[in-house]
C-alpha cells in the first residue's frame, strides 16, 4: 500500500502527456512545483468570492475575504533588509486596513489615491487588519456580482495564468486524488474537533463548496502539518522514555552541595529550588536527564547549574559546563573556582586560547579524572577531549549552539545527562514545541531585592546631553556604566556609532574617569583582563560591542547606554539591558536612537514599558518575521503554512497534547503507515536543510 502512496511524489515530467505537457511542466517548475504532491498541495492563497464582500469593520483574523474600499495613501518604502515594500491604507467607511505588497514596487504606480478597488486576500493582523500581497482590481460601479462559484486564486507568475492553473489542478484532482490516503489516524484525533477527511479537505481547499468548507479544510491541514512535526519531534522521546528508568544508580550524597549553599552570599529563590528538585528527582530515579532550563536574564541559572555539577561530582561523576564565548567561560570559571575549591572539588578551564603544555595538562587531568568540573567553550567538543566519567553536561545560553554541537558533546558522556540553560526569549508554548525533545523547567522568578530598571529612549540632542550629565554624576558617586556601540571601527558607509567614535566622545566627557574598551577583535586574554578590571572596579566605564550581550555578570554596574538602539533586535536589547539591575541599586538603561520608523518606535517603546522577557519575546515575534528567530528555522516551525505561531498557540498546544497521548498509548510507535512515512520524509528534509 505504501508503494501506491509514494506515487504522489512522482515527478511531473515522468507523467504521460495526456496529463500534462512538457511546457506546463516547465512553467509549474518556475512556481516550485515538481511532483504530483507539490501540485495537489499547491493551495490557493485567496478566493474570489464576490458574493461575499465584507466590511472592514466586520473582519476577523485569517479569513479569506473580498473587501471593496478606496485608497487613502500609497507609500513606497524599503524595509530593514532592503526589500521594497508598497504600503497602502484603504477604507470602506467601516474601518481602515493596511495593505502590503512585498517586492512589487510597480504597484505604487498603478494604485490611485481616492479610487475604489476590490481587494481579495487573507486577513492578517498587526495593529490593524492587513492584507499581504492581495489581488486587486479597479471597482467599476456597474459590476453586478452574481457568480455563486468561489474561485481559487493561486500565487502565480507570468508564465501561467490563473485559469490554466485551475484547469490543471482540476484534472489532477480527478486522476490522482486516489493516492492521497488518509494520514491522520482516527484514534489520534478522537475527542478533538471534527475534521475533514483528507480528500474532502483537498477538494474543498481548491474548489470550496462554501466559505465554511474553506475553514474546515484549513483546520484539517493545520492539524495535519502540526501532527507531522510534533510527532516527529516527540516520538524519540517516548521510545527513550519507556526505557528510561534505573539507567544508573547514584549514592545521593549531598554534603558538598550543602557546604556550597552555605558559602553562597544569598539564599536560593523558590524557583531555583523547584528546578533543582525537578532535576534531583530524575537523577534519583536513574533517568537520563534531557532538560531545558529556561529563565529570564538574571534569574540565577548559573547557581542552578553549579549545584547540579557539584551534586554529580560528589557522587563520582565529572561535569562539563560549556559557554558560548570565552569571556563567559572565564567569568563562570572565576566565579566558581574559589567556592568549589573550598568544598574540595577540582575545577579546570578549557578554551581555545589555552594551548601547548597547559592544554596537554588539562586534557590529561580530564582524562584521568583529576578534574571534577571543567568549564569551557566549543573547545570541549573537540575529539581530543576525553573524559574519565562524564556524568553531566551543562550548556549555557543554548541559543548560540546548534543541535549538532549539543549532541556531539553528549556523546562524550558516560551518562547522557544534559541540561541546557537558556534565556532564549520565546513564549512558553513555543519553547515547548521547538524543544519538544527536551523536558522543560522554568525559573519563573527573579532573586528578591532587585529594583526595576528605569529605561529611557533618547531621541534628540537635548536629551542626549542631559543623559551625559546624569551619567557623569552617577559615575562620580561610584556607579559603573556600560556604553555599547554597534560597530568596532567607524565606517563611512553607515551613520552608525562605532566603539572608536564613542570612546572619543566618552574620553572627552569623562576625562577624569577610568575607561576600559572591549570588542570582538581583541585577543581572548585581553578581553579577560578588561572584564576583570571592570569587575574589580579598576574601570568606571566600559565601552563595548555586543560581546558583552550574553551572560556577563558585574552586579555593581548600574548604567547601560546603547547607541543606535534601532539596530538591535528586541531580544538583544533585552539581553544587553540585563547586564544591569543585578544588584539592589537603582539601574538605568538609555536607548539612543533618532530613528523615526514605525518599527523602531514600537520596539523602543516596548523596552520602555516592560522588563518581562516573555512579554518582550512575544512582541518581538509579532514584529519580526518568525523565520528570523534563532532555532526556529531548524525546528521546522517557521515554515508552517496553516499555523501562525503567535496567534494559534492554543492549537499548537492542543495538537501537541493529542500527540503525547497517542505516543504514550503506542509506546512511541506510529501505527498509521502513511503518517509514519510522512514524518520520516519531513524530517529527512529538515535535516538535509531543504
Ligand atoms: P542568568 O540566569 O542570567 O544566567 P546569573 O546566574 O548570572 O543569571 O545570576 C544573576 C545574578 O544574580 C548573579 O549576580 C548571581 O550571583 C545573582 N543571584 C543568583 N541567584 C540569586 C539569589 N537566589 N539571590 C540573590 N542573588 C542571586
Ligand atoms: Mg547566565
Amino acid at each position: 500500500m505504501i508503494e501506491a502512496y509514494k506515487k504522489m511524489y512522482t515527478k511531473l515530467e515522468d507523467l504521460p502527456s495526456k496529463y500534462i505537457t512538457a511546457k506546463q511542466v516547465v512553467n509549474l517548475k518556475s512556481l516550485g512545483i515538481d511532483t504530483i504532491y507539490d501540485l495537489i498541495y499547491y493551495f490557493p492563497r485567496a478566493y474570489d468570492n464576490r458574493s461575499n464582500v465584507k466590511n472592514i469593520g466586520d473582519l476577523t483574523f485569517n479569513e479569506y475575504v473580498v473587501v471593496k474600499a478606496s485608497v487613502m495613501s500609497v507609500l513606497n518604502m524599503p524595509n530593514r533588509s532592503g526589500k521594497k515594500i508598497v504600503k497602502a491604507m484603504i477604507t470602506d467607511g467601516t474601518g481602515i486596513m493596511e495593505v502590503l505588497w512585498f517586492g512589487m514596487p510597480y504597484i505604487s504606480k498603478s494604485l490611485k489615491v481616492g479610487e475604489e478597488y476590490i481587494f481579495i486576500g487573507q486577513t492578517k493582523k498587526s495593529n490593524l487588519f492587513q492584507f499581504i500581497n492581495p489581488e486587486y482590481k479597479l471597482y467599476k460601479g456597474q459590476e453586478k456580482e452574481t457568480a455563486k462559484e468561489i474561485l481559487p486564486i493561486y500565487s502565480s507568475n507570468k508564465s501561467i495564468t490563473q485559469n490554466n492553473l485551475r484547469k490543471i489542478i482540476k484534472k489532477f484532482l480527478e486522476n490522482f486524488l486516489k493516492y492521497f490516503e488518509e494520514n491522520i489516524p482516527n484514534d489520534l484525533v478522537k475527542g478533538y474537533k471534527e475534521i475533514f477527511e483528507r480528500t474532502q479537505a483537498i477538494k474543498n481547499i481548491h474548489f470550496p463548496e462554501s466559505v465554511q468548507a474553506i475553514e474546515a479544510a484549513n483546520l484539517r491541514f493545520a492539524t495535519e502539518e502540526l501532527l507531522i512535526l510534533e510527532l516527529g519531534i516527540l516520538k524519540n522521546r517516548f521510545i527513550v522514555d519507556s526505557l528510561n528508568t534505573k539507567k544508573y544508580e547514584i549514592e545521593g550524597k549531598k554534603e558538598k552541595v550543602k557546604k556550597f549553599l552555605e558559602l553562597l552570599p544569598f539564599e536560593l529563590t523558590r524557583a531555583q529550588k523547584k528546578v533543582i528538585k525537578e532535576i534531583y528527582d530524575e537523577i534519583s530515579d536513574g533517568k537520563i536527564v534531557n532538560r531545558l532550563v529556561q529563565g529570564d536574564v538574571g534569574s540565577g541559572k548559573t547557581a542552578v547549574a553549579t549545584v547540579m555539577l557539584i551534586y554529580m561530582a560528589e557522587n563520582g561523576y565529572q561535569g562539563a559546563l560549556m559557554a558560548p564565548t570565552e569571556i563567559l567561560a572565564n567569568q563562570h570559571y572565576l566565579g566558581m573556582k574559589e567556592r568549589l575549591e573550598k568544598i574540595g572539588l577540582r575545577v579546570g578551564l578549557l578554551t581555545s586560547s589555552i594551548k601547548g603544555k597547559k592544554k596537554t595538562e588539562i586534557l590529561e587531568a580530564i582524562a584521568n579524572g583529576d578534574i571534577d568540573i571543567v568549564i569551557g567553550t566549543h573547545s570541549l567538543i573537540e575529539d581530543n577531549v576525553v573524559f574519565k566519567k562524564l556524568g553531566l553536561i551543562v550548556i549555557d545560553e543554548q541559543h548560540r549552539f546548534g543541535v549538532n554541537q549539543r549532541n556531539k558533546l553528549r556523546e562524550k558522556g558516560f551518562l547522557g545527562n544534559l541540561l541546557v540553560m537558556t534565556a532564549t526569549p520565546i513564549p512558553r508554548s513555543l519553547a515547548l514545541s521547538i524543544y519538544g525533545d527536551l523536558d522543560l523547567s522554568i525559573i519563573d522568578e527573579l532573586p528578591p531585592g532587585r529594583t526595576p530598571i528605569k529605561t529611557k529612549w533618547i531621541a534628540n540632542d537635548k536629551d542626549l546631553s542631559i543623559m551625559y550629565d546624569f551619567i557623569y554624576k552617577k559615575v562620580n558617586s561610584g556607579n559603573q556604566a556600560y556604553f555599547v556601540a554597534p560597530l568596532i571601527e567607524t565606517s563611512d558607509k553607515m551613520a552608525l556609532k562605532s566603539v572608536d567614535k564613542v570612546s572619543e566622545e566618552i574620553e572627552r566627557r569623562f576625562s577624569d574617569k577610568k575607561i576600559g574598551i572591549i570588542h570582538g577583535k581583541m585577543k581572548a586574554k585581553e578581553k579577560d583582563e578588561v572584564m576583570l578590571k571592570f569587575k574589580n572596579k579598576e574601570y568606571d566605564i566600559l565601552i563595548a560591542t555586543t560581546v558583552i550581550e550574553v551572560g556577563i555578570d558585574v552586579p555593581a554596574s548600574t548604567i547601560m547606554t546603547i547607541y543606535n538602539a534601532e539596530r538591535f533586535g528586541l531580544s538583544a536589547l533585552h539581553q544587553l539591558r540585563g547586564r544591569v539591575g543585578r544588584g539592589s541599586k537603582q539601574s538605568y538603561c538609555f536607548l539612543i536612537s533618532d530613528s523615526t520608523t514605525e518599527n523602531s518606535k514600537q520596539r523602543l517603546s516596548i523596552m520602555e514599558k516592560t522588563e518581562d522577557g516573555f512579554i518582550i519575546a512575544e512582541e518581538d515575534l509579532k514584529l519580526r518575521n518568525s523565520g528570523e528567530i534563532f532555532g526556529l528555522r531548524q525546528s521546522g516551525f517557521s515554515d508552517l503554512k496553516f499555523i501562525d505561531i503567535i496567534y494559534d498557540s492554543k492549537t499548537i498546544k492542543d495538537v501537541r497534547d493529542l500527540c503525547i497521548a497517542y505516543l504514550k498509548k503506542n509506546k512511541g510507535k506510529i501505527k498509521n503507515e502513511f503518517l509514519k512515512y510522512d514524518i520520516e520524509r519531513k524530517f529527512s528534509d529538515l535535516q538535509s536543510g531543504n
